[in-house]
């Protein structure tokens, strides 16, 4: 079975095939080609990069006019040129989308009909900058393969089984009547590391007490009890909780009716500064990407230095919180550009927790582990560093639904 997964995102589009057989490996296979679209460079100029795996690679430049357009040309490098890898677009079987906000509807991977299409439109105005561009990939997907089973892979639907203790806000309770409540994201991403630690500890997932720290550009933590999400800390936004690359994370509200009390000052004002000028790029002035961060501190950036500061601060209370949500750990897990590359991060988060009997092997956090266990041995707590692979995952939502109803 060939399917191919579409993460599309406000910028960037990434895409890859993968061939499925009947009985699914624990371990992700190679995807038979994976392809970018980057539209960050110049206005209406896409970027298109394609890898094979057998090893054939093409980069190219063009103009597009719409992203139907842009992704008919990357679908056209699956069976024409170099990274040719099948006849014809015929051959897919499945389109597995990953689909941010899925809000309290859908709380499972779902066959995409008009009736989600419009849910996924409705909520675009709790994911404004997500949904949009996750339909938009839908339709063109539709237009170019009319016959082709689509599927929506919701970052909602791994916390769908929080307790409303966790998932309702202390507000009034008309906000939960509306929609106003903590969904959590990175679903797709918790979801495989669970799965993926409980393989590498060669435990059963459903007696494991996880902690998933996924630190990219966005950061979220998830508790995670016998494979379910009970507590996270991303909430009704992805805005909530962990300081991340340029998104403030939890700040206290008053702040913002401080704020919008100015004049001049108003709610597109703030989303930009909550979301693209805060974070580390607010603090640091420097750059939201961790190792110019840390690079800045070698060269004795104070202000770079205080942006780390607060980020592991608030790290460490975040995996606290977790923590007593769980009542205990058995494994904490570090994924995401920051998590799986930067021992320093590592170190910092797991030294708060040394009272609980947690120790990393120094040596092990230092090289570059990828799926490996970096807790000492005589560590209480496993550590370990995990490569998120959300296509992956997507790809495996599709052939679950594909196995039930076929
Ligand atoms: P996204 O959340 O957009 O998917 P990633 O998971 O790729 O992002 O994480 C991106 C971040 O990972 C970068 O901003 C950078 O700070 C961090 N990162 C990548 N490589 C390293 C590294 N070698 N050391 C420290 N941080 C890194």
């Amino acid at each position: 079975m060939k399917i191919l997964v579409l993460n599309a995102g406000s910028s960037t589009l990434k895409s890859c095939l993968y061939e499925l057989n009947d009985v699914l490996s624990d371990r992700p296979p190679q995807p038979l080609w994976s392809a970018q679209i980057d539209w960050t460079h110049q206005q209406g100029i896409a970027e298109l990069k394609v890898k094979t795996a057998t090893g054939d690679r093409l980069e190219e430049e063009f103009t597009s006019e719409s992203r139907t357009d842009a992704i008919s040309r990357m679908l056209e490098t699956l069976w024409k040129g170099k990274t040719q890898t099948i006849n014809d677009l015929t051959e897919i079987d499945i389109v597995g989308h990953r689909v941010v906000h899925g809000g309290q509807e859908y709380q499972q991977s779902t066959l995409i009909s008009p009736d989600v299409k419009e849910a996924i439109a409705r909520l675009s105005v709790f994911a404004p900058v997500h949904n949009p561009v996750n339909l938009e990939g839908i339709e063109a997907m539709e237009n170019i393969l009319p016959n082709v089973p689509q599927i929506a892979v919701f970052d909602t639907a791994f916390h769908a089984q929080l307790a409303p203790a966790a998932f309702v806000y202390p507000g009034p309770y008309e906000w939960l009547e509306n929609g106003i409540r903590r969904y959590g994201f990175h679903g797709i991403s918790h979801q495989y590391c669970a799965r993926q630690a409980a393989d590498i500890l060669g435990r059963d997932l459903s007696d494991l007490r996880l902690i998933s720290c996924h630190l990219g550009n966005g950061c979220s933590l998830a508790a995670i009890r016998d494979g379910v999400s009970v507590d996270t800390t991303m909430g009704f936004t992805p805005l909530e909780g962990l300081m991340m690359g340029s998104r403030s994370g939890s700040i206290d509200p008053g702040i913002l009716i401080h704020l919008l009390k100015q004049s001049d000052f108003t709610a597109e004002k703030l989303d930009d500064l909550l979301n693209r000028n805060s974070g580390l790029k607010g603090i640091s002035g420097v750059s939201s990407d961790m190792r110019q961060l840390v690079q800045a501190i070698t060269q004795g950036n104070q202000r770079a230095q205080l942006a780390l500061d607060i980020y592991i601060h608030r790290l460490r209370a975040g995996i606290g919180a977790m923590l007593a949500s769980l009542g205990g750990l058995d494994a904490l897990i570090f994924t995401a550009g920051v998590g799986e590359n930067s021992p320093v991060v590592r170190a910092a988060a797991c030294e708060a927790f040394g009272f609980m009997g947690l120790q990393l092997d120094g040596e092990k956090n230092q090289q570059s582990p990828v799926d490996r266990d970096i807790a000492a041995v005589d560590s209480a707590v496993r550590v370990l560093v995990i490569h998120t692979q959300e296509d992956w995952e997507i790809a495996r939502e599709c052939w679950k639904i594909a196995l039930c109803s076929g």
